[in-house]
């Protein structure tokens, strides 16, 4: 099987320029996630590969198929690519096995398919003759990609299909839609302005900024391995520092940290992700501490702790308060305002 391909991409509306020049590859049955700010051009994107919108200039195509040359392009319709957006829009005045059967062909076992597309997205058959506003959120979202699944989509494109959803029920959703996806071999791209739905639903996440991709890749490269600060930040909490780089490591106020210097020596900005600081309680600045893997373990002071439920945001200053670190620790047994601590750091530094 073949993939999308996109290739140059641009799209203007007036003097803004939504879309502005964007390469892409999606592989046939992978799942990428394209995250973005509000405004940063992630529904034109998907608009261009649904056939909403024609490009200005670039090129998209399907293996051998070219869907859009320029402002030369095949169809919505012809595409075999399905649509979900954030509200669903399911038609009201039909049940649920009339909006799924609409995107059936006719001679098709309606009643069949039906059965068996509920199934596929985790819905009981009984929903079968309820109006969309006798279902929940979630429900609605599932009905509204097992409608786009009956026309047995090459690709589907999501839209935010899981803001309208309350916190609890988006990861549920997500991971039924994700089920569903692969189970039907279709190949997807999420749009999402969210972080962790992006990082944790995608093989393949592309960070969009004012229409332009800042980087492109596997969920745990862009969030170990950002390109930018801009993306460090906005991928995640992250601890930036200033280090002195040596072949192998980085030596910097949290100790020595193994780091990929790529043959850079002297001074660098580096990051961290706080989870890698690992916090120990200790007794006093004296005692034995836990050891790190250069031999040592760094001391700090907690000057501010949070309970949060299940974690605890904690401030530790570090080198007699020349840096604060903002940390999250499990709620239970999180040391408190005043306490001395150690920190260890795990894994690596990520020198920009
Ligand atoms: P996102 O989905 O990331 O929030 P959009 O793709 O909807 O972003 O919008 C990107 C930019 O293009 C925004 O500045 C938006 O105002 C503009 N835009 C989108 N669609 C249109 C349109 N049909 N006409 C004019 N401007 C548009
Ligand atoms: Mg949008």
């Amino acid at each position: 099987m073949s993939d999308l391909r996109i290739r140059g991409v641009s799209k203007r509306f007036g003097h803004v320029t939504a879309v502005g020049g964007v390469d892409l590859d999606v592989p046939a049955g992978s799942r990428t996630a394209v995250v973005g700010a509000s405004g940063s051009g992630k529904s034109t994107l998907l608009r261009l590969v649904a056939g909403f919108e024609a490009p200005d200039a670039g090129i998209i195509a399907y293996g051998d198929e070219v869907l859009a040359k320029g402002p030369r392009i095949i169809p919505a319709h012809k595409r075999g690519i399905g649509i979900v957006s954030q509200d669903g829009a399911l038609f009201p005045h039909l049940d649920v096995a009339e909006n799924i059967s609409f995107g059936l062909d006719k001679g098709a076992d309606k009643k069949a398919s039906v059965a068996a597309l509920l199934e596929a997205v985790e819905l009981e058959q009984r929903l079968a003759t309820r109006r969309p506003h006798e279902l929940s959120g979630g429900q609605q979202q599932r009905v509204a990609l097992a409608r786009a699944l009956a026309r047995r989509p090459r690709l589907m494109l999501l839209d935010e299909p899981f803001s309208a959803l309350d916190a609890s029920l988006r990861q549920s959703v997500r991971e039924v839609v994700a089920h569903a996806l692969q189970s039907a071999g279709v190949a997807s791209i999420l749009v999402t302005h969210d972080q962790a739905e992006a990082l944790s639903y995608a093989d393949q996440v592309a960070v969009i900024r004012d229409g332009l991709f800042a980087q492109v890749g596997p969920p745990r490269d862009l969030y170990l391995r950002p390109l930018t600060k801009e993306t460090a930040v906005f991928l995640g909490r992250a601890i930036l520092i200033l280090a002195y780089a040596g072949p192998g490591y980085v030596d910097c106020a949290l100790g020595r940290i193994p780091a990929a210097t790529r043959g850079k020596v002297g001074p660098v900005e580096v990051m961290l992700r706080p989870e890698q600081v690992m916090v120990h309680a200790s007794p006093s600045l004296e005692s034995t501490s836990p050891v790190g893997r250069d031999g040592r373990a760094v001391p700090g002071v907690v000057t501010e702790s949070r309970f949060e439920g299940a974690d605890c945001a904690v401030t530790v200053s570090v080198g007699d308060g020349a840096m604060s670190l903002a940390l999250k620790l499990p709620s239970f047994g999180a040391p408190e305002v005043g306490s001395v601590v150690h920190l260890v750091v795990g894994g690596e530094a990520h020198v920009f």
